[in-house]
C-alpha cells in the first residue's frame, strides 16, 4: 500500500507551543493585562445570554461593523473574518494553489507562512532580510520577476525581528508584483505606520490584522481588508460559520471597549522604550530597534541564557538555530511594568554562564 500522506507532510513537525503552566509567559506576544473586573462581569452576563443552540451569524455581520469604525476601514474596501489570521493565510494560499503556484516571503519572518504554503501543496520562496534585518530590495525585485510568485506575504512590522520595513521599498514591490501582496499589520497597535491607506493605490494589495497581539489572542479573530474583487473570491473559500459566536459575541463586546485595549498598547509601547533602555545597557547584549510588542536581542549565549531565565520562572523564545540571521537571537514578549521588572532582574545571572 501506498502512504496516503504526502511526503512534505510527513516531513514537518507540528506547530510547536511550549509548555508554560506556572511560568511567567513571555514567549507569544500577548498583552500581559486581564480584563478590568467589571468588564469580565458583563461579557460573562453577554455570553450567558447567547444563543449557542443556533448557527451563529455567517457573516459576523455585528463584528464586521464594529471593526469598520473601530479601524477607520472606508466603505469601498470588504472585510473577510478569519478564525486567527492564520486561517486567512490559509484561505489565501488555498485560492491561488495549483501546480507550480508560489507563495513568497521574506526570511526571518512569520513561520506560518511558510508552513501553509507546504500545508496547500505551494511551491515557497523564502528571500533573506539584509543582516541588519532591512528588506533587500533588490533580491526581492530579482525573485519576483524569475519566480513570479502568485502571492507575497510581508509582515510590517516583522516579526520575529520587530522592525518596520522601509515602506517605499514594499511600494515598489506593489509595483513589481504581478500577484498578491498580503501586508499582515499583526502588531498595528504598537506601530506607527500602516498600509491600510494605501489601498486605494495599488490593485493587488491587501491588508490583514488581527485582535490577538492587541489582547484578544483567546477569540482567535483575524481579518482581511481590500477590494471587493478580491475579498469576494477569497470569501467563497471560507468554511460556514467559521467565527463562533462566542468569538463574535465577546468581539463585539472587546470592540465597543476599544478604548481599554489601545490603552493598555499604548503603556506597552512605554514598557518597550524602558525595557529596550535597560537591555541596551546589559553588557554583552544588543537589543534591535522594535515597533511591536517585543524585543528580539542578541546575546554572547541564547541557548544558556533561554535555560536560565527558564529556571528562574520566566518563558522568553529562543530563536537560536531557526534562522542564521537569528544567531544567539532571543525574543522577548513586553509585559507588564512588574513582569518586566522580574525579567530585568533576573537577566544579569541569566547572561553570566556565556
Ligand atoms: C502572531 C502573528 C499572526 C497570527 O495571528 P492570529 O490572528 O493569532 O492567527 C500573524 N502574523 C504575524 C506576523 C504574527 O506575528
Amino acid at each position: 500500500m501506498t502512504a496516503p500522506i504526502r511526503p512534505e507532510i510527513a516531513a514537518l513537525s507540528a506547530y510547536h507551543v511550549a509548555p508554560a503552566a506556572g511560568m511567567l509567559k513571555l514567549d507569544a506576544m500577548e498583552n500581559p493585562f486581564d480584563l478590568p473586573p467589571e468588564l469580565q462581569a458583563a461579557l460573562g452576563d453577554r455570553l450567558g445570554r447567547a444563543a449557542i443552540n443556533r448557527y451563529p451569524d455567517p457573516q459576523a455581520s455585528g463584528v464586521q461593523a464594529r471593526l469598520r469604525q473601530a479601524m477607520a476601514i472606508a466603505p469601498q474596501y470588504d472585510v473577510l473574518l478569519g478564525n486567527g489570521s492564520d486561517e486567512l493565510i490559509q484561505i489565501l494560499a488555498m485560492a491561488i494553489a495549483r501546480p507550480g503556484a508560489k507563495l513568497l516571503a521574506l526570511e526571518p519572518s512569520f513561520v506560518m507562512y511558510r508552513m501553509i504554503a507546504t500545508f496547500c501543496g505551494l511551491d515557497y520562496i523564502g528571500v533573506p532580510l539584509n543582516a541588519d534585518f532591512s528588506l533587500n530590495l533588490e533580491a526581492m525585485l530579482d525573485a519576483i520577476r524569475l519566480q513570479q510568485p502568485q502571492l507575497i506575504f510581508i509582515a510590517y512590522p516583522n516579526n520575529p525581528t520587530g522592525n518596520q520595513f522601509d515602506a517605499a521599498a514594499i511600494e515598489a514591490i506593489l509595483d513589481a508584483a504581478q500577484g498578491l501582496v498580503v501586508v499582515d499589520e499583526a502588531y498595528h497597535a504598537f506601530a506607527d505606520d500602516s498600509f491600510l491607506s494605501r489601498l486605494d493605490r495599488y490593485d493587488n494589495l491587501l491588508v490583514m490584522r488581527t485582535l490577538s497581539k492587541l489582547g484578544l489572542a483567546g477569540l482567535r479573530l483575524g481579518f482581511l481588508i481590500g477590494q471587493p474583487r478580491w475579498i469576494g473570491e477569497l470569501d467563497k473559500l471560507r468554511l460556514p460559520y467559521n467565527i463562533n459566536i462566542l468569538s463574535q459575541q465577546a468581539a463585539e463586546f472587546a470592540l465597543d471597549h476599544i478604548d481599554v485595549f489601545t490603552g493598555q498598547a499604548q503603556l506597552l509601547r512605554q514598557e518597550r522604550k524602558r525595557l529596550f533602555d535597560a537591555l541596551d545597557q546589559l553588557p554583552g547584549v544588543t537589543p534591535y530597534p522594535s515597533q511591536a510588542n517585543f524585543i528580539l536581542a542578541r546575546v554572547g549565549n541564547a541557548c544558556a541564557t533561554f535555560t536560565a531565565l527558564k529556571t528562574a520562572g520566566i518563558l522568553i523564545k529562543n530563536l537560536h538555530g531557526g534562522h542564521p540571521l537569528l544567531d544567539n537571537c532571543l525574543r522577548f514578549t513586553v509585559g507588564s511594568p512588574a513582569e518586566n521588572d522580574r525579567v530585568l532582574s533576573a537577566l544579569p545571572a541569566a547572561l553570566v554562564n556565556q
